[in-house]
């Protein structure tokens, strides 16, 4: 847990969130500001800065992230979508405390501008 960071704020419900799941370990809330019919996030409640952070013992933890991710979308209707994890300011992060996006509803180009 990291007292100033906004996610673990959101996971100590000192923040509200629109939850789509929430178990001991993960939580999948809305996007503030969604970027696709569907946008969601995936975190795990450990606060883990980014992707570049992820440390063995967390491999299971980000599986299950990618996992939840996939049943929420399906239970949401949403059969085509893309999970992104951005690392760092120049990649678009800007809440370091480790998140997958989930988009889907549209069509969407690849590669990402
Ligand atoms: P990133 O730019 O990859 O770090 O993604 C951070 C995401 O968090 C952005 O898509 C924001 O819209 C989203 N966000 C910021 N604050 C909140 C909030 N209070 N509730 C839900 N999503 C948020
Ligand atoms: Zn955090």
């Amino acid at each position: 847990m990291s007292d100033n960071c906004l996610f673990c704020k959101i996971v100590r419900g000192e923040i509200p969130a629109d939850k789509l799941y929430e178990d001991d370990e993960v939580l999948a809330f809305r996007d503030i500001s969604p970027q696709a019919p569907l946008h969601f996030l995936v975190i795990p409640k450990k606060h883990i800065s980014g992707p570049g952070t992820v440390g063995q013992e967390d491999e299971k933890l980000l599986g299950k992230v990618m996992r939840v991710g996939s049943e929420v979308a399906a239970k949401e209707g949403i059969k085509h979508y893309r999970q992104v994890f951005n690392n760092g300011e120049e990649a678009g992060q800007t809440v370091f405390h480790i998140h997958m996006h989930v988009l889907g509803g549209r069509s969407m180009n690849w590669p990402p501008g």
